[in-house]
């Protein structure tokens, strides 16, 4: 028996009905160790090239690693990858929680899912035992409803179940795939990938949990980290969430406000995580926060999720949809000019309730705003309703609309940019998206390393793809024994997007694409404020795994799993021309820290080049070259780049 996985990938083709076991060699799973790499290893040899993302020729990967269910802070991961609806690009997302975990309990590694059922189905698999069932009296319903009806039909409190809602039924874009009604594979669209298969839920529980090779080595890194957690710069998120910083993107100048017209915004405070813990809270109004606002994944000591109850008032939020993360906050709050916290937490639920990304969604609403704001758009369009910045009743309402896909709603469930593309008349220039993805709420005006990742990143802009700016700029002395593990020696100039600037961004993106494949926290581990080191990854693996593997064997794992996603989009024809920042950025920031801060989009080119030679990609296009591929053990992708 290997440690730390089962050695099994089920394999289920829902045209036909089957589903088979695949037992890949060990060599297979220390070459792609999981997550992303794993499930890209798949979808490049299984979904043909220009398939319809929504159609049964593309292949969804669920993908766990060789370190899920390990009892260690931050292993419970899965990660879904297809091509994306929303992008047309490869689509690329990650999920916490306790599913992760029992889904490894159940008894397998991955699940690789093809084809089309006739009807709606879901997949139950339990202690090994895998079978698609009748998921027609679950179609339709809300994630919450889905899972009590679930947990009562099988008689198990104790099932964990991972869910396309109603949106990802209706197609809606950037529909996400739910598990335990509030954690979600939130971005690029991977709910309509699984909805339109007709596969309503992925059901799972078990008791077989893989052995671990040193116990006692992984013991004393689990302890390592409870015992440090409380000096750690993760303790304020054990707190206060994600939401913690959202009061520090206010004072740099860095929190996206009025669909990014400005980096401040006046009424920050009111949607602070401060506010939410003193207000929200579940168990505030008896001063228990820490007994019930706080949850966690499976194992985890930082516990960052937060959990909120509002019963009175026009906006109520039940705790079982969990409560709004910073990313959330800011794209219905300061996004949006709305400063509502209820309203906020309210239209996390129902993000929440339908199966909907928080990010694409409320930054799609905001550029509804802002278009109404420019006249751009009126109430002939919006069906009536009045989309002035701070209307947080319509904030709310249009995210009901997009969920339904009902009238001005089933517009706005396509995306900004193509409904920017069906309107016209200067609604393009609001956009704020890369590759049709909308931007999260971290700012590449003050963070310009950033923003370049921003720009090249396979599955669009995403924050979670490298190290942020910071943490090398003011905060270089402070993670300088972390950062120099990577090769990364030299403080950085604030602001500055120089070819060593681009070079630290390049290197935390190969960790940051490791730790998608090895699916670790990146609030866990990383190279520089997080609980952990990357010595200590390394560490972790070899105890889980028994491997002796290395920390540069593991960069090299994120390098081949970036290289993959990005010979899926070449295959797709994307070029280094979709690399680009919005239009919007060129328009100057207005008030506060950063009035009249612009992204420096000529230096953005240069950069590129920079980029794409250290990365051993072809300059001229951005795709990766057949020596780099073959480099990486990845021929067979170089032979379908020269199909
Ligand atoms: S840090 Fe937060 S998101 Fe990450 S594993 Fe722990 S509880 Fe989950």
């Amino acid at each position: 028996m290997p440690y730390g996985y089962h050695g099994k990938i089920l394999q289920v083709n829902l045209t036909d009905g089957t589903i088979e076991v695949e037992t890949p060699d060990e060599a297979f799973y220390r070459f792609y160790m999981g997550g992303s790499a794993l499930g890209m290893h798949y979808v490049l040899k299984r979904t043909p090239p220009k398939a319809d993302p929504m159609g049964p020729e593309n292949t969804l990967v669920l993908a766990l690693s060789v370190l899920t269910g390990a009892p260690v802070s931050g292993q419970s991961r899965m990660t879904a990858v297809a091509k994306s609806p929303l992008t047309g690009a490869i689509g690329d997302s990650q999920c916490g929680g306790f599913w992760p975990a029992e889904m490894k309990f159940a008894g397998y590694d991955a699940i690789v899912i093809q084809g089309k059922a006739d009807k709606p189905v879901y997949l139950w698999i339990k202690d090994g035992e895998a079978e698609l069932r009748d998921a027609s009296h679950l179609w339709g319903k809300i994630t919450g409803e889905v899972e009590a009806t679930l947990k009562q039909e099988l008689g198990d409190d104790k099932i964990e179940v991972l869910q396309c809602g109603p949106a990802g039924e209706k197609g809606v874009r950037f529909a996400a795939i739910i598990s335990m009604s509030n954690r979600a594979n939130g971005r690029t669209g991977m709910g309509a990938v699984m909805g339109s298969k007709n596969l309503k839920a992925v059901v799972v529980r078990g008791k077989n949990r893989p052995a671990v090779a040193d116990k006692k080595g992984l013991n004393a890194l689990a302890k390592w980290g409870s015992a440090n957690f409380a000096d750690s710069d993760v303790a304020g998120m054990g707190k206060y969430g994600t939401a913690e910083v959202l009061m520090g993107q206010q004072k740099s100048g860095g929190l996206p406000t009025r669909n990014w017209s400005s980096g401040v915004f006046e009424n920050a405070e009111a949607i602070s995580g401060e506010t939410m813990y003193d207000t929200i809270l579940r168990g505030a109004d008896e001063g228990r926060q820490d007994r019930d606002g706080r949850d966690t994944c499976y194992a985890c000591t930082v516990r960052c999720k937060r959990v909120v109850q509002i019963d009175e008032g026009p906006y109520t939020a039940d705790h079982i949809y969990g409560g709004p993360e910073y990313e959330t906050l800011a794209t219905f709050g300061s996004y949006c000019g709305v400063s509502d916290l209820a309203a906020v937490a309210h239209a996390n639920q129902l993000c929440n309730q339908y199966g909907m990304d928080t990010v694409s969604c409320g930054a799609t609403i905001a550029w509804a705003f802002n278009c109404f704001d420019e006249g751009l758009i009126t109430t002939e369009d919006t069906g009536g309703l009045d989309l002035s910045y701070g209307n947080a009743a319509s904030m709310v309402k249009l995210t009901e609309m997009i969920g339904k896909r009902e009238s001005f709603g089933d517009l706005l469930a396509e995306g900004s940019a193509r409904a920017a593309e069906r309107i016209g008349r200067g609604t393009e220039d609001l956009v704020v998206a890369v590759k049709k993805q909308e931007l999260p709420a971290h700012m590449p005006q003050v963070k310009r390393g950033l923003g370049l990742i921003y720009a090249v990143n396979p599955f669009g802009a995403d924050h979670q793809s490298c190290e942020h700016d910071g943490s090398y700029e003011g905060g270089f002395t402070h993670y300088q024994d972390r950062l120099s593990q990577l090769g990364l020696t030299e403080q950085q100039e604030r602001y500055s997007l120089t070819d060593e600037k681009v070079r630290f961004a390049l290197l935390t993106e190969h960790l940051y694409s490791c730790l998608d494949s090895v699916n670790m926290c990146q609030f866990v581990f990383g190279p520089a404020w997080h609980l952990y080191g990357p010595d200590q990854l390394a560490a972790a693996v070899q105890a889980i795994t028994g491997w002796d593997v290395t920390l540069d064997e593991l960069m090299r794992v994120g390098e081949r799993r970036l290289n993959m996603l990005r010979a899926f989009n070449a295959r797709e024809g994307f070029t280094r021309e979709d690399d680009k920042l919005p239009k919007k950025f060129t328009r100057a920031l207005t008030g506060g820290r950063t009035d009249g801060f612009l992204y420096p989009l000529d230096r953005l080119e240069t950069a590129k080049d920079t980029y794409y030679a250290l990365a051993g990609w072809d300059v001229a296009t951005g795709a990766p070259t057949r020596e780099k591929l073959a480099e990486l053990g990845l021929d067979w992708v170089a032979e379908q780049l020269s199909n």
